[in-house]
């Protein structure tokens, strides 16, 4: 049954929120879109959510749910809200309100306009600690430093995406996620539209430290190889050094000047060194081509065809 607009919403213990969520967002859907589904994915969740979930189910045929046997896990509740979805768009946000329903429209506008992802930018986060808004700024920077997928910055999961776009999401199996980035390197038409980001409504972040640490290295692991390169250039450096001093040391010596032997053991220290960083940095290398490998995202995205013969009707 093909609806024209599903909302997924992630959900881990979020019981006091889920009833507000589905009358904010109710509001706005039904006079948005003729028709719309909402999808709870519910990540295992320890509190009453699952059964606030179903309560809101048999008082509405729009919501749907599905809950997960543990926790999975944020990124894992995307991957199954989007494999389940069946809207022609689909709009990903989380169920504590800090993506507002009424920024929506926006949302569907950019789509009806023919963009294929329309990600929700934060022009200002309300209520949240300055070591959030801190750790979050410089890690975004640090990111796009050293990956070659321009992810745009400011901007979380909270977006809509196209039948299109949601198909070649489906057809990225990795289990290490990311979804912002992975949207980011699909590529197709994407435009941001931003938004006050609102604080909690209620209940504490979900996201503790050490899953935030979880996912910074997700991240950075699955989006760049800098990381494994860093010997190469390190060990390239030592080289070098290790080299250019054997041979001060040595020119010097001959040329009858007495230079502490110490001199000709730094050098060939930093050279042995160097090699064997080296070394490393190449083996890096190939690591890094095999976790490309797999990965076994697909090879490429076709946008449009011209010529060819009469295409099957897409999803
Ligand atoms: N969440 C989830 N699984 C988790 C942690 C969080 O599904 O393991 C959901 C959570 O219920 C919320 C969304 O992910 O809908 C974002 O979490 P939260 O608001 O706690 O993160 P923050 O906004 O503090 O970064
Ligand atoms: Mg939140």
């Amino acid at each position: 049954m093909e609806v024209e607009l599903s909302v997924v919403v992630p959900v881990f213990n979020e019981v006091e929120n889920i009833p507000e969520l589905h009358r904010r967002l109710t509001k706005v859907l039904q006079e948005l879109v003729e028709s719309y589904e909402i999808l709870f994915v519910d990540d295992g969740s320890s509190d009453r959510s699952w059964a606030a979930i179903h309560v809101l189910a048999s008082g509405d045929d729009h919501v749907r749910g599905l809950s997960f046997s543990r926790n999975f896990g944020h990124q894992m509740a995307f991957a199954a809200g989007l494999d389940h979805a069946n809207g022609r768009a689909v709009v990903i946000m989380d169920a504590d309100l800090q993506d507002p329903p009424e920024v929506i429209p926006e949302l569907v506008a950019q789509w009806r306009e023919g963009h294929e992802v329309v990600y929700a930018q934060r022009a200002r986060r309300e209520g949240e600690t300055i070591f959030k808004v801190f750790t979050a700024a410089t890690f975004y920077r640090l990111l796009k430093r050293i990956t070659s997928v321009s992810i745009p910055v400011d901007t979380g999961d909270f977006r809509l995406m196209s039948a299109r776009a949601v198909e070649a999401f489906r057809r990225m199996p990795e289990r290490h996620r990311f979804t912002r980035a992975m949207v980011a390197w699909m590529g197709f038409r994407q435009i941001g539209v931003s938004y006050v980001r609102a604080a909690r409504r209620a209940g504490e972040t979900k996201y503790t430290l050490s899953k935030m640490v979880r996912l910074a290295n997700d991240a950075v692991t699955s989006f760049s190889h800098v990381p494994l390169l860093a010997a190469l250039w390190l060990g390239v450096a030592a080289l070098v050094l290790g080299l250019g001093g054997g041979l001060v040391f040595t020119v010097t010596r001959l040329a009858g000047v007495w230079v502490s032997t110490h001199w000709g053991l730094m050098a060939g220290m930093l050279t042995l060194a160097g090699a064997q960083l080296v070394a490393l940095g190449l083996l890096g290398e190939w690591v890094g081509r095999i976790y490309e490998e797999v990965k076994r995202r697909p090879l490429y995205l076709v946008q449009d065809v011209v010529g060819f013969p009469p295409s099957p009707p897409s999803t």
